[in-house]
């Protein structure tokens, strides 16, 4: 079984045949940050909100296919099913690997292919230096990248000018910018 985060056991419970894929969503349907949680089993795609009965179910024999939709700062799996196209759950860009594989999953599962196995390409990465989540396909922290463009250009300042109070000023505000600017 694919999985990065495990199924709540009150979930798992109402599941029916072999537990393929869970993971937890960082968004909801209308694009507000909060966690609902994904099932792919080979009978069904089972998705839940809060505690209690699931808010979607979509069965496998139903499906044709599904993807993941890129968009700025996050994307969207869909299942393609035979009445039409079905929104199972909405993500950040931090996520994105994880949900590809879900598509890639789901899509298989429709055309009755080999399963594929989830790789650490499938996992999401966070920058090494502060945490933050780094983009599909970079090594490179935004966050880092700014900070350390700030410094340099408080370093050529400081070279030019002199450690003036003006420079002061601008490197302590640039220092404390970045720091607040993480995400939490
Ligand atoms: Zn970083």
């Amino acid at each position: 079984m694919a999985t990065l985060d495990p199924l709540p056991e009150q979930y798992q419970k109402q599941l029916q045949g072999k537990l393929l894929f869970t993971a937890k969503t960082d968004l909801l349907p209308n694009g507000h940050f909060g966690a609902q949680w994904i099932a792919i089993t080979e009978n069904e795609i089972t998705v839940w909100h809060q505690e209690g009965p699931p808010t979607l179910h979509v069965k496998i024999t139903r499906l044709k296919d599904a993807r993941a939709v890129g968009a700025i700062g996050g994307g969207t799996l869909i299942a393609d099913t035979h009445d039409g196209p079905v929104v199972i759950g909405r993500y950040t860009a931090a996520l994105t690997p994880v949900f590809n594989f879900a598509a890639k999953l789901l899509g298989a599962l429709a055309k009755r292919e080999e399963l594929p196995v989830l790789s650490e390409r499938d996992l999401p990465r966070n920058c090494p230096t502060c945490g933050n989540p780094l983009g599909e396909g970079t090594q490179i922290c935004h966050l880092c990248a700014k900070r350390a463009r700030q410094l340099s250009v408080c370093f050529v300042m400081r070279s030019l000018t002199g450690f003036s109070w003006s420079v002061r000023r601008y490197c302590l505000f640039s220092r404390r910018w970045s720091s607040s600017s993480r995400p939490i």
